[in-house]
């Protein structure tokens, strides 16, 4: 399978300026651990998920997304293999990859729960 027969389409995104309360309170609304940040042209510049909101708080440091999110974020192509996204997320001990288009638009996201969904599935 590719990722885009795999990946989760709604995915909620929020921009670098708001504050950590405000991406905290569109996680527990939207029930994703990962948020995607994108720029005005909804491109993806980082990622901030509930731990980087724990360090934030731990840090005091609540006011804007920009010092506290991942910037250097690994991505997948819709079209990549799933084995792919399965090798990237054990590389980097991380649990979601956004999946992006070549404009760096958000088209989705891949989670390992997508992936335990898939296997649970059976061949
Ligand atoms: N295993 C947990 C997880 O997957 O979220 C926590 C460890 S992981 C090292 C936590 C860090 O990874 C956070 O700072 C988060 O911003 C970052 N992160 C999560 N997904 C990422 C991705 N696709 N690319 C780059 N960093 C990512």
């Amino acid at each position: 399978p590719l990722v885009k027969d795999i990946m989760v389409k709604k995915v909620a995104t929020t921009r670098a300026g708001v504050s950590v309360d405000d991406a905290a309170r569109t996680i527990i609304k939207d029930r994703f651990n990962h948020l995607p940040v994108v720029d005005d042209e909804k491109r993806l510049i980082g990622i901030i998920t509930a731990w980087d909101v724990s360090k934030a708080v731990a840090l005091s440091k609540r006011d804007s997304l920009d010092m506290v999110m991942t910037k250097n974020v690994v991505t997948v192509g819709p079209d990549d293999p799933v084995d792919l996204a399965v090798r990237l997320l054990e590389k980097h001990n991380i649990s979601a990859l956004p999946v992006i288009d070549h404009d760096r638009k958000v088209l989705g996201i891949v989670t390992a729960e997508c992936l335990s969904k898939l296997l649970a599935r059976g061949p």
